[in-house]
């Protein structure tokens, strides 16, 4: 380590041919740092605008006249919410940003550090840029837990009263020597494009590495120019400039981590890569950094699965002092619940009132089929008195040991033949079904393009199986076709047919369309399409004659169906290759005869029900005449299921409420389940519901419209 760089060195770094100097730096990089480990930093403004500093880059300055609207200090629990997202995309440290000169005593700073205090029981790092800070609050600030403190330089020395004359390039000093002095990480870097000379450049890196310790981490920003400052009229800087900025950083500060953080928005994936060869190794992830735009958090996470990058773990670069010491499994879990209860969204299971149901997935109602229970008693009966078939309670072992029987096998020809396919390979449920094709037929090298809306069993299977993700917006041919092309490797599709929250229908015969073009392997999920869509419940897939198009369906049978369990439908040679490598099929205890007979009994009646799904359809037609006449704010679908937003979890927990007090049984569905500002009551339509339950609904959603909107 060398904290005595003089300019004339630190020049010949600098503009050394370029690709020696991304191989000199890569090699320094690769002796400090874990290849591939990029540091994942989150900004969060927690008080915006307004600041009395003439920063001329800065549209947070009160003296400009710029986008950014002045706002009031965050609440904790809105700052607590922005951390938890976060930390779910991956970020191992979240930087708390106020637009302010420097630190006073009082209610602000007493907020900021019980954000402090909240943020880090996330087990993140917690970064903060309060501007300039007196030795009090340093110490305040670490005895809140804070891990790091963002302090940047900016510029040279000599050219700082350029850009900022409201303080002075001592006074940023003196906030980071206190910062260090309280044995904190010190964040300082700088910005390129302000208009400073190559000698400023390099007297600021000679500045930041002259530091003893040099600072943790080195933002490295290139301007971005903002309408109303001073800066708004200046060129940004090339990428090679910050290429080479990186580099020297890299060169001169070996351990520190040199992010990349405003206008990398401006950066392609190979210009990016190009930094993270050079030794960038930490970024701001999130849309939006102070007040500049940054890349979205699934284009970042495309770009690390691209690149071969990894999420650096929180306190990865720490001695132990400021790394929490691991609480006891009790007190984290107690802890976990706790927060779900603050956020009203923590899970119960409660037994159904004695209401009319708008909720279950029993579509036909088969589930509640005397008939139904009538004919399965009545099969197994008629098997408990011939010989042959057993054992008659438990399958007593997985199907390829004790559980396989001439049962099982019959009725997987029959689903076969039914659905149009070679062959049906039974899983215990839906979930296990999906998650044992996924991760079996799919693999590390293969790319998996998801529609953002498909079911957690898909996410679960797609991120068992380690395959690079794209995700296309939802029923979006379009993207799905941008992403394709980005596809490496063999390529799979994954859409459901029927949308199990949102209700809506996928357009399968564009997706073949694109899916052929591109070579790509498709799956569809038709859990909530069997025995309400298609030739005799046969599902969409059959409806739209694709049968040939789709490399392998989904059924499940406990939706319409009433019963239980899923079935993978395809050529024999999947059904073959799941049956020796997917491991949810072969290390589990298979079906006992009961529920054999039971899917057997429900497909035999569901082919029968043509007058039931003709019901449904009609009750749908009515539910969606009645949301016109009664002008609702629901965007209706062509299914069952009808999805009716509301503003906020205690909003749609109250109208759940309210009908129930009205005898209907509808559900709120919360985050996490739903992506918070997604709440919503999830209606479900049955073949059994009337009209005058119908008008019902609307009444009680008429007289709370105000709390609805289009999801
Ligand atoms: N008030 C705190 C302070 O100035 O210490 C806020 C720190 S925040 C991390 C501000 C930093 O973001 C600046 O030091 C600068 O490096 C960067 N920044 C702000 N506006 C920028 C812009 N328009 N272009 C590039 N970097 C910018
Ligand atoms: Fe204020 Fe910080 Fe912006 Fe400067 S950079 S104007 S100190 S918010």
């Amino acid at each position: 380590m060398r904290y005595d760089w003089n300019l004339e060195e630190i020049r010949e770094i600098h503009d050394m041919p370029l690709l020696r100097l991304i191989l000199r730096a890569s090699q320094v990089h690769r002796k400090h740092h874990n290849e591939g480990e990029v540091q994942c930093a989150q900004i969060i403004n927690v008080k915006t605008g307004g600041c009395e500093e003439d920063c001329a880059y800065c549209g947070q300055s009160s003296r400009y006249n710029t986008h950014v609207v002045p706002q009031a200090l965050l609440t904790v629990e809105d700052v607590l919410r922005d951390a938890l997202k976060a930390k779910q995309h991956g970020i191992s440290r979240v930087c708390l940003s106020a637009a302010w000169r420097g630190v006073r005593n009082g209610k602000a700073f007493d907020t900021i550090l019980e954000m402090v205090r909240r943020v880090k029981e996330l087990g993140v790092e917690v970064c903060c840029t309060l501007g300039l800070l007196q030795e009090e609050h340093v110490a305040r600030l670490k005895e809140a837990g804070v891990y790091s403190i963002n302090h940047n330089l900016d510029t040279s020395e000599s050219y700082y009263n350029q850009i900022i004359t409201t303080r002075s390039y001592a006074d940023r000093l003196e906030t980071i020597a206190r910062v260090r002095n309280a044995g904190l990480s010190v964040c300082c870097g700088g910005i390129i494009g302000l208009g400073e000379s190559l000698e400023d450049r390099l007297s600021m890196l000679q500045t930041l590495s002259s530091l003893n310790p040099h600072p943790d981490s080195v933002p490295m920003n290139m301007l971005v120019p903002i309408e109303g400052t001073p800066m708004a009229q200046q060129t940004q800087p090339s990428s090679w400039e910050l290429l080479r900025m990186v580099a020297t950083a890299r060169i001169l500060m070996p351990k520190a981590m040199v992010r990349l953080t405003a206008g990398r928005v401006k950066l392609s994936l190979a210009q990016q890569a190009l930094c993270f060869l050079a030794g960038a190794n930490s970024v701001h992830m999130g849309s939006q950094l102070l007040t500049t735009p940054n890349p979205e958090h699934h284009i970042d996470l495309e770009m690390f699965r691209t690149l071969g990058l990894t999420q650096q773990e929180p306190y990865t670069k720490d001695n132990t002092t400021h790394k929490p010491a691991l609480e006891a499994i009790e007190e984290h879990m107690a802890k976990a619940l706790n927060q779900r209860s603050q956020q009203g969204t923590l899970r119960k299971l409660a037994v159904s009132q004695d209401h009319v149901d708008l909720t279950s997935n029993d579509y036909l109602g088969l589930a509640r089929s005397q008939e139904l229970a009538y004919r399965i008693e009545n099969e197994f009966h008629t098997l408990l008195s011939t010989t042959g078939i057993r054992p008659f309670v438990g399958a007593t072992g997985s199907r390829l040991l004790t559980g396989n029987n001439a049962y099982v096998e019959a009725l997987e020809n029959e689903l076969a033949t039914f659905h149009g396919t070679e062959s049906a390979l039974l899983f215990n449920s839906g979930y296990t079904a999906n998650v044992g094709l996924l991760s079996t037929v799919i693999g590390s090298e293969d790319t998996l393009i998801l529609d953002t809306q498909v079911h957690a069993s898909t996410w679960e299977g797609a991120k068992i199986s380690g395959a690079r993700q794209l995700l296309f917006r939802h029923n979006d041919v379009g993207h799905l076709a941008e992403q394709l092309r980005k596809a490496t490797g063999r390529c799979f599709v994954c859409v459901e047919s029927l949308y199990s929250l949102s209700g809506d229908i996928a357009p399968l015969d564009e997706i073949c369309d694109v899916c052929d073009h591109y070579g790509a392997r498709l799956i569809v999920d038709e859990a909530h399409a069997t025995g309400i869509f298609g030739p005799e419940g046969r599902g969409i897939v059959s409806a739209h004659q694709l049968e040939e198009r789709v490399f392998a369906r989904l059924h499940t049978f406990s939706k319409a169906l009433g019963s239980h369990g899923g079935a993978i439908l395809g050529s024999s040679l999947l059904r073959d290759y799941l049956l020796n490598f997917s491991r949810p099929f072969i290390y589990t205890t298979a079906f006992p005869l009961h529920t054999l007979i039971s899917i057997h009994c429900a497909y035999k009646m569901m082919r029968e029900m043509g007058v039931e799904r003709q019901r449904l359809q009609s009750l749908i037609q009515a539910f969606r005449a009645k949301v016109i006449d009664s002008q609702l704010p629901i965007k209706t679908t062509l299914t069952p299921i009808q999805t009716i937003g509301v503003a906020g979890v205690e909003a749609a927990k109250a109208l759940s409420a309210k009908l129930a007090e009205n005898g209907l049984d509808v559900r709120a569905i919360l985050p996490p389940t739903v992506r918070r500002g997604g709440e919503c009551l999830r209606v479900c339509l049955h073949a059994f519901n009337t009209v005058e339950e119908l008008d019902r609904l609307v009444a009680v959603l008429s007289g709370e419209s105000e709390q609805l909107f289009i999801a």
